[in-house]
């Protein structure tokens, strides 16, 4: 049989993914006392899309993201990535979803400052067990995609802020997620380098069909985005 697949073109297949949140609410318990950081939340985003979280502090942000990519759990409501519901799954089916469908890219980017840039990476690819070769080759191409082809061995420290969001993005997107979360990723940055990351997210979405959330504070996301939700106290503002 002719195996007329790359590699590649099938880990480019499963990189798309729809997702649908149906009035999802999160009730915290603060010593006996509820707070509801979330409240009938819904929304839906496509393959290729760019949605813009956007909300002050304490709005809800962090924890619609966490709910979505299954760190927390919704007190209500649910959560689709296709077909799947994630909402009601067990830990251990989370666990592998997460490591193989979702990307996570945080405002601090958590690098491992004794690894080079292909070194962290690479960790991440060993979480999905993919043979070394593989790997090498992988860490590589991701790196180049954001720009830093030249500093594969390079550690955090040697380099910029915004070079090393680019490393945490390249960590977050190698595995070829379908599903991006970036929590505040420019919240660290100059505006002139918040604006290059905010770019590369939207290159990724258009380029490997990727659907990414982008939770933050700063209107500058919007030109980037092909939508802009609000957050308001948990809930979205129509
Ligand atoms: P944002 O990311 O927009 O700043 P968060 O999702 O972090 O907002 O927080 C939303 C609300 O939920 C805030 O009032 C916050 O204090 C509260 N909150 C967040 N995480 C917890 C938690 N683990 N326990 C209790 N309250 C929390
Ligand atoms: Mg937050």
């Amino acid at each position: 049989m002719i195996n007329s697949f790359q590699a590649g073109d099938v880990l480019q297949l499963t990189m798309s993914i729809n997702l649908r949140i149906e009035k999802v609410s999160r009730i915290y318990d603060v010593g006996g006392r509820k707070l509801t950081a979330l409240h009938d939340v819904s929304l839906a985003a496509t393959p290729g899309q760019v949605v813009a979280l956007r909300g002050r502090s304490g709005s809800g942000k962090t924890t619609l993201l966490n709910c979505i990519g299954g760190l927390d759990r919704p007190s209500n409501g649910r959560i689709w990535l296709d077909q799947e519901e994630i909402t009601g799954m067990s830990e251990r089916r989370l666990v592998q979803l997460r490591r193989r469908r979702i990307g996570f890219v945080f405002q601090s980017h958590a690098l491992l400052p004794t690894y080079s840039a292909r070194e962290n990476v690479d960790l991440m690819l060993r979480l999905v067990n993919m043979p070394r070769r593989e790997r090498l080759a992988r860490a590589a191409e991701t790196l180049q995609l954001v720009g830093l082809g030249k500093w594969l061995d390079h550690r955090p420290f040697e380099l910029s802020g915004g070079q090393q969001q680019r490393v945490a993005i390249a960590r977050a997107i190698a595995t070829h997620p379908a599903i991006i979360l970036a929590d505040e990723p420019t919240g660290e940055l100059d505006s002139a380098t918040g604006r290059q990351i905010l770019q590369l997210f939207r290159q990724i979405a258009d380029e490997q069909g990727a659907t990414i959330l982008i939770a933050t504070h700063d209107p500058t996301v919007d030109a980037f985005a092909d939508e802009v939700v609000q957050l308001v106290d948990g809930r979205i503002h129509l």
